[in-house]
């Protein structure tokens, strides 16, 4: 079984976390969809649980934990609740860039205190002309001295105005060719000439903060610069291609939290006096989605054993896993609702939520359609 997987202390933890998901994420999933409000409460949860120290090694107070535990953590996370699971999810897409090309100093300076959960991350590349085609931003930070100073506007950024720690990119080299003049800098939040803009009002995933990073001659040191002039975009493309199994992990847990529920519904709602669970055309529908998220999970999982198996590439692989587990959460959260009938359209049962939560994995972190031009671009060798 899927559990097998991580180590035995992981597997305590992932059965700790579907514990906390069914006893006190679930209860909180609707009210959090209804007031579209920050779950501050979620997040002290998984804090206190060190759930969000996983993606963090153990030397900067993290877990150090394998990707496929946190994998299977956001999984069960999203089964319950899809905004709480991007917690975690975005505390690890925002920092990876500094674990990923921060120096020793600039890992003890940010590290800790997102491992903890004291602060949270968030990785802003997205610009309102600039979407899937990310190379074609125009934020740009200027060298002055000490300081980069940076003008321009991020939007579309999850944990926007929450996060402490925001990794941005921007052109530092507008001279140079396609995407070698982009470099990724840490902006703490505070930093003056740094505010929070537009806030969005979202379809699902309706607790996670999404909106605009305005720059305006904010200066910030270069101490805070990651990696070398001109490795941005590299930095943010290796960053993606280690973060989109999350989100394949979590429209997975979507699509498994969708069909436990029909299930469950099916066996009880009885209807020309036996329960609907009876008619094999109910029964195929649920055999057919549960066919989908068991492939889904298998794809979602080899992708963080790659990773744990220190793989070099594994962009196809992942970008598979999140295509396919996304693609599919909103073909079985779909046909939930229909095995629901019109109780399924109601917002007295999840359903109608999780197709609505599970619609945004196949947009963020790269479209499905960029992930197949990824995949594509594999084949092509
Ligand atoms: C809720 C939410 C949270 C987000 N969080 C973050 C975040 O934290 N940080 C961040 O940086 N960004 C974030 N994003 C931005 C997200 O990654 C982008 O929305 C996404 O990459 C698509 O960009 P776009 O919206 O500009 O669409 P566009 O790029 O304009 O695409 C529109 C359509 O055209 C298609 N398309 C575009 N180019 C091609 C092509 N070459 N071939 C085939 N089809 C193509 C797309 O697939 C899509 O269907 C978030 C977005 C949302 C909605």
């Amino acid at each position: 079984m899927a559990v097998e997987r991580a180590s035995s202390e992981e597997q305590m933890l992932i059965e700790m976390v579907r514990d906390l998901a069914r006893e006190q994420v679930a209860p909180r999933a609707a009210q959090i969809d209804a007031e579209g409000a920050f779950p501050w409460d979620m997040k002290e949860l998984l804090a206190k649980q060190d759930i969000l120290a996983m993606p963090f090694p153990e030397q900067y107070g993290g877990l150090g934990s394998s990707e496929v535990s946190i994998l299977m953590t956001i999984e069960e996370l999203a089964k319950a609740c899809a905004t709480t699971a991007l917690l975690l999810c975005v505390q690890q897409l925002g920092a990876l860039p500094i674990l990923l090309a921060g120096t020793e100093e600039q890992k003890q300076r940010f590290i800790p205190r997102l491992a903890t959960g004291e602060w949270l991350a968030a990785y802003a590349l997205t610009e309102p002309g600039s979407g899937s085609d990310a190379g074609a931003m125009r934020t740009k930070a200027e060298r002055r001295g000490d300081t980069y100073v940076l003008n321009g506007l991020k939007h579309f950024i999850t944990n926007a105005g929450i996060a402490h720690i925001n990794t941005v990119f921007a052109v530092t080299d507008p001279s140079a060719t396609g995407t070698r003049g982009i470099s990724a800098f840490v902006v703490e939040d505070g930093t003056p000439g740094f505010h929070l803009g537009k806030i969005e009002n979202k379809m699902g995933i309706r607790g996670s903060q999404t909106g605009e990073l305005v720059f305006e001659d904010c200066a910030i040191p270069a101490a805070n610069l990651l990696g070398k002039e001109g490795e941005g975009f590299k930095i943010a493309l290796a960053t993606l291609d280690r973060t989109r199994p999350g989100i394949a992990a979590q429209a997975l847990g979507i699509a498994q939290g969708a069909l436990d529920f029909a299930v469950q519904y099916a066996k009880q709602r009885v209807q020309f006096g036996k329960p609907i669970f009876d008619n094999q055309a109910v029964q195929f529908m649920l055999a057919d989605m549960d066919i989908k998220v068991e492939a889904a999970r298998r794809l979602v999982y080899h992708a963080g054993e790659l990773m744990d198996a220190g793989v070099s590439r594994f962009s196809r692989e992942s970008a598979i896993a999140k295509t396919y587990a996304s693609d599919i959460a909103i073909e079985v959260t779909n046909d939930a609702i229909q095995v629901l009938g019109g109780y399924g359209y109601m917002k007295e049962f999840p359903v109608e939520r999780m197709m609505r939560d599970a619609k945004i994995c196949q947009i963020y972190e790269g479209t499905n359609q960029i992930q197949r031009v990824v995949i594509a671009r594999a084949l092509g060798g």
